[in-house]
């Protein structure tokens, strides 16, 4: 209608003259998938190549996720990184409540997932997506540094494009 082409033609005029047009939520969510702060969460093996990963050779500051986290409700992501046995499992849980939202949780290495090697064991949580909702799961063991990498700019990407992942998730 008359309106909308109004609209469409004062939007042209603002681009022309470089004026970038978007709204509160897009530049939040593009600011959260570009600044993580990982709380400081290390359970086994995997926290060594979670550790590496923060090094010099690695350097996830490219990405802006170095600044890991002593306490909880300074942080935003969760890596649970390594082997969650049902007596850690409670602590987990109420890290996980401690962090303020929005949070997100990344599932690294096999143990995290699903038991890994341990998964028969009467003291394995076999995956903490039992006790808290994971975003990211990263196959391995361990997975090396590059595929925490990965994984954080896979969760980069969902944080960032909201609209994008519900699509695909659901199809409408
Ligand atoms: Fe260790 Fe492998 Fe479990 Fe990681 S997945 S905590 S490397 S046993």
């Amino acid at each position: 209608d008359v309106r909308l082409e109004r609209q469409l033609r004062e939007d042209e005029t603002l681009l022309e003259k470089n004026i970038l047009v978007t709204n509160i939520d897009k530049l939040l969510n593009w600011a959260r998938g570009h600044s993580f702060w990982p709380v400081t969460f290390g359970l086994a093996c995997c926290a060594i190549e979670m550790m590496a990963t923060g090094g010099p050779r690695y350097d996830i500051s490219r990405f802006g996720y170095e600044v890991f986290r002593a306490s909880p409700r300074q942080a935003d992501v969760m890596i649970v990184a390594g082997t969650c046995t049902r007596k850690m499992a409670p602590l987990l849980r109420r890290i996980y409540d401690q962090m303020p939202e929005p949070k997100w949780v990344i599932a690294m290495g096999s143990c995290a997932n699903a038991g890994g090697p341990f998964v028969d064991s009467y003291s394995m949580m076999a995956g903490v997506d039992k006790i808290v909702p994971v975003d990211v799961y990263i196959p391995g063991c361990p997975p090396r540094p590059e595929s925490l990498i990965y994984g954080l700019l896979q969760l980069q990407y969902k944080v960032s494009n909201p609209a994008k992942v519900r699509l695909m998730r659901h199809g409408k």
